[in-house]
């Protein structure tokens, strides 16, 4: 008996889940992007990109591909698609498990102050010119251009489309996952003295973070979007409650 999966990805732990799940001969799994990156990494099953038109739309994805089960493992900022996968679902009657990765915790050492939104970040960089690292998705810079008076060191996974107009920035293309070294070193080179990025969670993306606490610099980071529903933190949680599914799928006869 095969069952046919649909994996909400974007995120390592979508391409994690759906190495171990091409192992599993139980599995019939594909993993859909929402098409954020040009090059996205590979993954061990098959993968769709682009959006399905709402929330209708990924519920007939769902009926016409025959999906028994939904994950979704998308980043904890893309509350749209997790609100569509949740009514999908629900609408469709297919199982979902959801995984959304820890926040993380400020710890001794660090300087954080929490933002609801990332214009509220930027604004708490104030009126005197600082030297800022910015990690935010390529699609949420438009609030710089407010403040064109701080010096930016823009970090991102694919160039800024459009260009932003910056009269100071320096635009770096990078993919993760960073080592803190290599982290503080261009904290160091830069000259910065402000982080703004937003709580990812996660540990692709940490680094800054720790080589922020080495160094004693300040970081506004940005809360995240508040998602209903049940969700894990983890894989090993997902594959734990894939299981059950399994079991009592088979015991229903399905
Ligand atoms: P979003 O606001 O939740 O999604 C917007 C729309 O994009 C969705 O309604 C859906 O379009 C499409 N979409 C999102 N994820 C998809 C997926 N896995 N497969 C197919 N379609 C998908 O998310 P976002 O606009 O991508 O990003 C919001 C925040 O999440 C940003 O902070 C961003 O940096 C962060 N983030 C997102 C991703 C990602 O892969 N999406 C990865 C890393 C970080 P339809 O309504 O047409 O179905």
């Amino acid at each position: 008996m095969t069952f046919r999966i649909l994996i909400l990805g974007g995120t390592t732990e979508a391409r994690q889940l759906a190495s171990f799940l091409s192992r599993d001969k139980r599995f019939d799994a594909t993993v859909s992007l929402a098409g954020r990156t040009k090059n996205p990494a590979p993954h061990e099953v098959p993968v769709r990109i682009g959006g399905f038109g709402g929330r209708e739309g990924l519920a007939t994805y769902l009926r016409e591909g025959g999906i028994e089960l939904l994950i979704d493992a998308t980043h904890p900022f893309a509350a749209n698609i997790s609100a569509n996968a949740a009514w999908a679902a629900a609408e469709y009657g297919v199982r979902l498990i959801t995984i959304r990765r820890p926040q993380w915790q400020a710890k001794t050492g660090d300087h954080w102050r929490s933002h609801k939104d990332i214009g509220s970040a930027i604004e708490a960089l104030g009126k005197l010119p600082r030297r800022v690292f910015v990690t935010l998705g390529r699609q949420e810079l438009a609030p710089l251009a407010t403040t064109p008076h701080h010096r930016y060191v823009v970090r991102s996974v694919d160039p800024i489309d459009p260009p932003l107009d910056l009269p100071d920035a320096v635009f770096l293309l990078a993919r993760g996952p960073f080592q803190v070294d290599a982290e503080e070193a261009l904290l160091r080179d830069h000259g910065i003295d402000v982080i703004v990025t937003k709580n990812s969670g996660g540990s692709a993306s940490y680094a800054k973070l720790q080589a922020a606490r080495r160094l004693g610099l300040p970081v506004e980071i940005v809360d995240r979007p508040n998602v209903e529903g049940e969700a894990v933190p983890t894989i090993d949680d997902a594959l734990a409650l894939l299981d059950h599914w399994v079991a009592s799928a088979v015991n229903r006869g399905v």
